[in-house]
């Protein structure tokens, strides 16, 4: 087998494959799409359930200081007034068209970028939030906003849930969901859009652990998209410089990934000290303090926040697993997504569409759905299906033979090696589970052996 490309994928390879497969389409596409708006399809909708719910399991299930929650996407107006939002969005902003840094046009002095000397858009009254009015009459007392992020929605139901949940510090509460930006420039396929997915974590710790939980979360996040197969060398931190920082961040590290466009944000993790809590205190006029039984002293929290967009995160996968080979004179190209993330699991193939057979087939893939995302595939050659599987990143094939009828076994193909096992049909489910959970392929089941290419049955 020779590599004929690169490792680093172009971004036309990544948005042809989804559109060919069903992974991504433009939104509202019979209309002529609309401006950075997506769809997912039938596997893109998958691969976007498995890593919310990768996250999930990591930073809800796995841990016993997080709870999860789900807010409201339209918020009271006040809140935004309270997290600076109305104010901030709505100056004179000129974007930079290259890095996105935003500038105040009162701040600027020349006609660049101040920081990588790019080229400017011209000055707009900016306001980020998607406007919208609640109930019948359209005035500006029934204004409401789609939410820009969706932290507030914790930071709001601080006391809820420290009340209901009888959590002490520090404690999380962790939520994902849609957020909207009127960005002024989108692009890069799914990377900016104006509608997107966040997945994000509010970590409430005492004032002075800050640090040592701001360093714990970096490394946390990091390494959970290296275990979910992402290259070491395709990810780095970024530190904030001053000038960037929010105006309510202490510090904030950005998780880089090099993207098929350069290097650039995948998560952002800030220490946002008390800000919050403060702010909504503020304009609530409710208390939001915590009650220290140590010291008997009531304090504010400071909040950690790991800020992770699902749809990046979606691209990042996508680009890394990507990868094409000659194999036989043909391009094979592979997507070597974790069995995690794989929208498909396994599929099933028989040999032939003989009746016999499909029955065996069906009845297995039937089986094996109560478990996992399977598909069947019985159209063109098996060369072909395989490679068809491998274009989707399904970890596992399984073929039914004419002898499959006879001694009850069938035959597993795994993605990445293209090597085989046969094994009785009685040790599928186990034998899958564990090599979905990553068991080295030729461990085998009782009855089981190792299959060689073209070995007659
Ligand atoms: P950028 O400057 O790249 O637009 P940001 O710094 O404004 O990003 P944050 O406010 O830190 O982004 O949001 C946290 C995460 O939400 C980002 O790391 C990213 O994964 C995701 N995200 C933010 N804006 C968008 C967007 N317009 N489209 C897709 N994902 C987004």
């Amino acid at each position: 087998m020779t590599k004929p490309t690169p490792t680093k994928v172009e971004m036309e390879k990544i948005v042809s494959l989804c559109q060919r497969r069903g992974f991504i389409f433009p939104g509202s596409e019979i209309y002529g799409g609309l401006s950075s708006c997506w769809d997912y399809g039938p596997l893109g909708v998958e691969l976007k359930r498995n890593i919310k719910q990768a996250w999930w399991r990591a930073v809800v299930q796995e841990r016993d200081d997080i709870v999860g929650l789900d807010a409201s996407i339209l918020m009271h107006p006040q809140t935004w007034e309270a997290s600076g939002h109305l104010k901030g969005f709505t100056d004179p902003l000129v974007e930079c068209k290259s890095c996105h840094l935003r500038w105040r046009v009162d701040d600027l002095a020349g006609d660049s970028c101040p920081s990588c000397g790019g080229e400017l858009t011209e000055p707009r009254l900016f306001n980020l939030m998607f406007k919208t009015f609640m109930g019948p009459i359209e005035d500006e007392a029934s204004v409401v906003y789609l939410r820009p992020e969706t932290a507030q929605g914790m930071f709001v139901n601080f006391e809820n849930v420290l009340d209901t949940t009888r959590k002490r510090l520090p404690f999380g509460i962790a939520q994902i969901g849609k957020a909207f930006r009127n960005e002024i420039t989108t692009g890069n396929f799914i990377f900016r859009s104006r509608e997107f997915e966040q997945m994000e974590i509010e970590f409430f710790v005492k004032p002075g652990s800050d640090k040592e939980w701001f360093d714990y979360w970096l490394e946390e996040r990091f390494n959970w998209y290296v275990k979910l197969g992402i290259k070491k060398e395709n990810l780095k931190l970024r530190q904030h410089m001053k000038r960037e920082l929010a105006h309510y961040a202490k510090a904030c590290y950005d998780i880089d990934y090099l993207f098929p466009m350069g290097w650039a944000e995948l998560e952002g993790i800030a220490n946002r000290g008390d800000f919050d809590l403060v702010q909504h205190a503020k304009y609530s006029g409710k208390s939001l303090d915590y009650f220290d039984e140590e010291t008997k002293e009531h304090i504010i929290p400071y909040i950690i926040e790991p800020s992770a967009g699902v749809d990046r995160s979606a691209l990042a996968f996508l680009c890394d697993a990507y990868d094409e080979e000659l194999a036989e004179g043909e391009l094979r190209v592979i997507l070597h997504l974790h069995p995690t993330l794989a929208p498909i699991k396994v599929a099933v193939l028989p040999l032939s569409r003989r009746e016999k057979l499909v029955a065996l087939a069906k009845q297995i893939y039937a089986d094996l759905r109560q478990s996992w995302m399977a598909s069947y595939d019985d159209a063109q050659s098996i060369g072909r299906r395989y490679r068809r599987q491998d274009e989707i990143g399904t970890p596992f094939c399984l073929t039914v033979d004419f002898q499959s009828l006879e001694d009850e076994q069938v035959t597993i193909r795994e993605r990445d090696t293209m090597n085989q096992i046969r094994l009785p049909i009685a040790e599928l489910k186990r034998t899958l589970q564990a090599k979905l959970e990553g068991e080295d392929l030729f461990v085998l089941p009782p009855g089981g052996r190792i299959w060689k290419e073209g070995e007659s049955v």
